[in-house]
């Protein structure tokens, strides 16, 4: 039986960090006090199935400002093919490329994907931009789940101007309209929107199509409040994730286990809520 799915895994394999991430390596190496160690597929696979888990991939979209090459939706469904019983894929696609965007998004669903994943601080560009409507209508036919990354982000943290990364675009209510115009679209919130943690509640308690992410967010540092939230009235919108490599999920599993949740509360969140959004 699976024991967890982790639902924000960013496979650290040479051409991701070669690729879109590339210019943030050696400020996350000083951030994290190690090197990002490139990994094999199969050795990422090992990892998740040597724990009864299962793991949802990334894509990173490089997009064209940054002249960096994208981790994108044949990447993904590559890395997804070594190892099937283990990995789900979300691609990538540049949400400032117009129809470009639109033909990525049908190629992600002709590969399998499950879903597409943004970075609205990186890319600059926030979800509600108009650029954006023909994407998330043509997501929701392909029923492709949409993540976004929000609130904070290391990429760039403690440079001169966060080496161009502005933080407004992740703001949770940026999603709002989104979920609100296309309330087929199925959309996860990764990181819950520190900084903005009141918003992306707010928003996920609206709206049942949007869902929260937990990777980012230390189980020992979650507010009562928060606790109460995910136990009880947002429980069915709450998933856990560990940011892998940047989190380590046998650290937040350890945390999360101290806490002492009910078996049930635990079974939905690491497992139930995120199969259910995979399941097309
Ligand atoms: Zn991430």
């Amino acid at each position: 039986m699976t024991r967890f799915i982790d639902a924000h895994v960013h496979p650290p394999v040479q051409r991701f960090l070669d690729g879109p991430i590339a210019d943030h390596v050696d400020r996350l190496r000083d951030y994290l006090g190690e090197p990002i160690k490139p990994q094999t597929p199969e050795e990422v696979a090992d990892f998740y199935r040597s724990r009864d888990a299962r793991a949802v991939l990334l894509g990173w979209n490089g997009h064209a400002r940054s002249g960096r090459r994208s981790l994108g939706n044949r990447d993904i469904a590559e890395l997804v093919g070594h190892a099937p019983d283990v990995f789900y894929g979300f691609g990538a696609v540049d949400p400032t490329g117009g129809a470009g965007a639109v033909a990525g998004i049908h190629q992600a669903a002709r590969l399998g994907l499950s879903g597409l994943s943004f970075h609205p601080a990186s890319e600059r560009i926030a979800p509600s931009d108009r650029d954006g409507r023909q994407l998330w209508e043509t997501a929701a036919e392909h029923g492709l789940v949409c993540l976004f990354h929000t609130g904070f982000t290391r990429l760039g943290a403690g440079a001169p101007g966060g080496e161009g990364v502005g933080l407004e675009p992740a703001r949770p209510i940026h999603v709002d309209r989104v979920a609100a115009a296309h309330p087929d679209l199925r959309i996860i919130l990764a990181h819950t929107g520190p900084l903005w943690l009141d918003e992306a509640i707010a928003v996920a308690t609206h709206k049942s199509n949007v869902h929260l992410c937990l990777s980012g967010v230390s189980p020992k540092a979650m507010s009562p409040e928060l606790l109460e939230l995910i136990r009880g009235p947002l429980m069915r919108q709450v998933h856990f994730g560990s940011d892998y490599p940047f989190g380590s999920p046998d650290s937040w599993l350890a945390e999360w286990d101290s806490l002492g949740t009910s078996e049930e509360v635990s079974r939905t969140i690491l497992v139930e809520n995120i199969s259910g959004l995979l399941a097309r």
